[in-house]
């Protein structure tokens, strides 16, 4: 019988490193990801297509309208949102396709798929998140606080994740969720196509 792909959302604090741990799924183990697209302005070194699809307000504003987009949200004054097609593609062909989106969005996606897991990566403390972001050095003093302060409010939903896992060591944290997510395929809702062909069988016998 063919593997029936799983969705998974990884979220966190922005700062809390959930681009590079995706990344290191995608590079060791596979992992399909899907590229959003925004309006907010590409990063030094940030490439269309691969870390973004870099869109106008206007040109995001036509892909909601056009229903192109299985969820969007806006972030610290720009849109982001999840294009629909190359999600729905892979699952079809029996991926395990990660998202890496923050909050609303993910809430928004698990309501629509419930079957989707919500995992949520957190550094050990505030310190040390305020550190990566400065560390970073890609964005004014003025733009990290505001994501400080989004981190806040963040903080009051991490409960409503299924998973919440600390970066504090890289390599040890990617282990961590590659093991958590090839769990995720143990779980009844992600098993629906072997259930259903068990019942079949059943069915058959009088
Ligand atoms: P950044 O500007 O740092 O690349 O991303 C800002 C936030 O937007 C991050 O929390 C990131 O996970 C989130 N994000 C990226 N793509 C999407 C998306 O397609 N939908 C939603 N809802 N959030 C996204």
């Amino acid at each position: 019988m063919p593997k029936q792909g799983i969705l998974a959302i990884i979220s966190g604090f922005s700062g809390a490193g959930k681009g590079t741990i995706v990344d290191e799924l995608v590079k060791k183990y596979g992992y399909a990801l899907s590229i959003s697209a925004t309006t907010r302005t590409p990063r030094a070194g940030e490439v269309e297509g691969k870390n973004y699809f870099f869109k106008t307000k206007e040109e995001f504003e036509q892909m909601i309208n056009e229903n192109k987009l299985i969820e969007y949200a806006k972030y610290v004054d720009n849109y982001y949102g999840t294009p629909k097609d190359y999600v729905m593609e892979q699952i079809d062909a029996g991926k395990d396709v990660l998202l890496e989106i923050e909050m609303q969005g993910a809430l928004k996606v698990k309501e629509k798929f419930p079957e989707t897991s919500l995992i949520f990566i957190t550094p050990p403390n505030v310190s040390e998140l305020r550190r990566r972001l400065e560390k970073r050095g890609t964005e004014e003093k003025d733009v990290i606080d505001r994501r400080i302060k989004r981190a806040k409010e963040e903080c009051l939903y991490m409960h409503k994740y299924d998973y919440v896992v600390v970066n504090d060591d890289l390599d040890e944290c990617v282990e961590q969720l590659n093991n958590l997510l090839k769990s995720l395929h143990f779980m009844a809702n992600n098993q629906k196509q072997l259930i259903n062909e068990i019942t079949k069988e059943f069915n058959i016998i009088k």
